[in-house]
């Protein structure tokens, strides 16, 4: 193994240079980016993107529920006051 940066005969154990201190390519691929599964992580995405719109639909139905059952109570409520 070698160094990709100055050429020096590294160690096959090293992470760094020890002659310019640039991280081992393989030591640095593992370090960095320890398992890229891009097509899990699109999988991933699309779940939460499926939870999240499935909320905001729950959020927006539930708003304009709450909103008209508020409206009434704050009728009756004033209707109690009237009173
Ligand atoms: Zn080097």
């Amino acid at each position: 193994m070698h160094c990709h940066k100055c050429g020096v005969k590294l160690l096959d154990t090293a992470v760094y240079c020890h002659s310019c201190g640039e991280p081992v390519a393989d030591a640095y691929r593992t370090i960095f980016s320890p398992a890229p599964q891009p097509k899990t992580s699109y999988k991933y995405l699309a779940v939460i993107g499926g939870i999240i719109g499935a909320i905001l639909v729950a959020v927006t139905f539930g708003a304009a529920d709450y909103y008209y059952q508020s409206k009434d109570t704050k009728q009756e409520q004033a209707a109690i006051r009237i009173r």
